[in-house]
């Protein structure tokens, strides 16, 4: 349930200045820099989501009838991975680092510092609610700025335990969440921050660039779209399909990076259907309804939204029950380009099949869309994957998996073009909320007076000479 009613103060443009200024003093205070400061909110956040992890639990069953091990796995316990590794790492990414100076600058040194924005504004999504805002949220506090959290209305459950972990846990002048939908979303950034991290669509992600543009805040958008997968005829079939079918129904393939779409070479599509329906069966049994691991759809409106794409020769599922937003794992063969379920990120748990017969079709057809968020293949050709990896453009690529690399904190999540732009993850999102500051350090001798007026042909000849040979 919203706590909006609760904490109704937060509704108003007033409320909301006086979030952000209160947060802005604070951060001028400078008690956010230290690095024992961030040591102890990363710490206090990794013992508050172990304190609520029941609840949490409760909370992502309620939303979304996710199983405690798509929660844990998922959302909670990656989430308390990712404070570890970046608590093991953080001494070592705020020291200055040193960088080389070419002999036109010498005597001296360069250094790059790491500074944080200051007043941060993290706006998370519906479908996994726990780790997309608290992801972002590590990475803030790393880089030592103060922060807003706008949760999404539709999985309120989820957003009222992280309100009330965050108010039991944090200063409202260091962390603060706020909860609210468009309105209150749209009064929000209206606010000037230092910067904001944005996770939803790309249309949402239009109006967010917009607002901060007004203030010229920095901004990453974590964004959707529609992910394809490539199936080349070389391949081990059954793993193959084992990884997309576990990416494409857990959560019900209300997952970003979810494989939206499989390209299948027209020789093996047949053995994948086969092999595709005996997955669906072995991991939710003959009735998927009845399984206690496979997920609903957030709301009304997305299950008609879901339902309606289900169309043409359906070769598996297809069944829906709008009384639990209960959406089949469904199969599309003979999937056309001009279909609706290749209009626009599913969103649900809908695999289109649509064969192709070269490489060079299947990559065309993908140069032709927007920039996925992430592009998966399965091949036992290196050749093969590496004319798609480089012949294509996406957030990332995966070969012979999927949806991993969004919890390797060792890789940057985020996309390219109309899926996003920056990433978050470990260091990068240490990097994603700093500014990288450049500082030059000279000594008073060797002053150059070349390069001082008045500019007589000497000193032009000894500067083009110190550009051209000391840079
Ligand atoms: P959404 O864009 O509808 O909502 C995201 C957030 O924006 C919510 O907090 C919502 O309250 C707020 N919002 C909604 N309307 C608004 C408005 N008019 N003005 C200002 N704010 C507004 O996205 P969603 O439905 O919550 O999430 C699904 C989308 O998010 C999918 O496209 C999915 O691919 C994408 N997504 C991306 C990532 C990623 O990391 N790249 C992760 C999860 C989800």
């Amino acid at each position: 349930m919203s706590t909006l009613t609760a904490e109704p103060e937060v509704k108003t443009t007033s409320a909301m200045k006086t979030i952000v200024s209160k947060q802005r003093e604070f951060f001028n205070t400078g008690v956010t820099k230290s690095e024992s400061f961030r040591r102890e909110q990363l710490t206090k956040l990794k013992n508050a989501i172990i304190k609520y992890e029941k609840e949490l639990l409760a909370a992502l069953k309620s939303d979304l009838n996710k199983s405690e091990m798509e929660a844990f796995a998922t959302e909670i316990g990656i989430s308390i991975a990712d404070i570890d590794y970046n608590l093991k790492r953080l001494s070592k990414w705020m020291k200055p680092e040193r960088v080389s100076t070419p002999l036109f600058f010498m005597p001296g040194s360069s250094w790059l510092y790491k500074e944080p924005y200051g007043v941060s504004l993290i706006i998370g999504p519906w479908n996994y609610p726990f780790k997309n805002t608290v992801g972002p949220l590590i990475g803030a506090i790393s880089a030592g700025n103060t922060i807003i959290i706008k949760p999404s209305e539709l999985s309120s459950a989820t957003s009222a335990v992280l309100n009330k972990m965050v108010s039991e846990t944090f200063d409202p002048r260091y962390m603060k969440v706020i909860e609210g939908g468009a309105a209150e979303t749209t009064e929000l950034i209206k606010e000037r921050f230092d910067y904001i991290l944005f996770t939803g669509g790309t249309e949402i992600g239009r109006i967010i660039y917009q607002a901060a543009a007004k203030h010229l805040t920095p901004v990453t958008l974590e964004l959707g779209g529609k992910s394809p997968c490539i199936v080349d005829s070389d391949t081990d079939l059954d793993v193959t399909v084992k990884r997309i079918a576990w990416g494409k129904f857990v959560n019900a393939g209300q997952t970003c990076i979810a494989p939206d779409y499989v390209l299948i070479n027209k020789k093996i599509k047949k053995d994948f259907i086969e092999k595709m329906k005996q997955t669906i069966t072995e991991f939710y049994g003959a009735d998927p309804k009845a399984s206690p691991d496979f997920p609903r759809i957030i709301s009304d409106r997305h299950f008609e939204r879901v339902k309606k794409l289900i169309d043409g020769d359906v070769v598996a599922g297809g069944q829906s029950d709008a009384s639990q937003k209960y959406i089949a794992p469904t199969v599309i063969d003979n999937v056309k380009p001009d279909q609706k379920v290749m209009q626009e990120e599913i969103f649900g748990p809908i695999v289109p099949l649509m064969e192709y017969d070269t490489l060079e079709q299947a990559i065309e057809f993908i140069n032709k869309r927007e920039k996925p968020l992430a592009l998966y293949v399965f091949s036992n050709s290196k050749a093969f994957s590496e004319r798609i990896i480089n012949e294509t453009s996406s957030g990332a690529v995966l070969v012979n998996d999927v949806m991993l690399h969004a919890g390797h904190p060792g890789l940057p999540f985020g996309g390219v073009g109309n899926s996003g732009t920056g990433a978050y993850n470990g260091k990068f999102g240490f990097d994603t909320f700093s500014h990288t500051k450049p500082a030059l350090k000279r000594p008073f001798m060797f002053d150059v007076k070349q390069k001082y007026a008045p500019y007589t042909t000497g000193n032009v000849n000894f500067i083009k000479f110190a550009i051209r040979k000391l840079l």
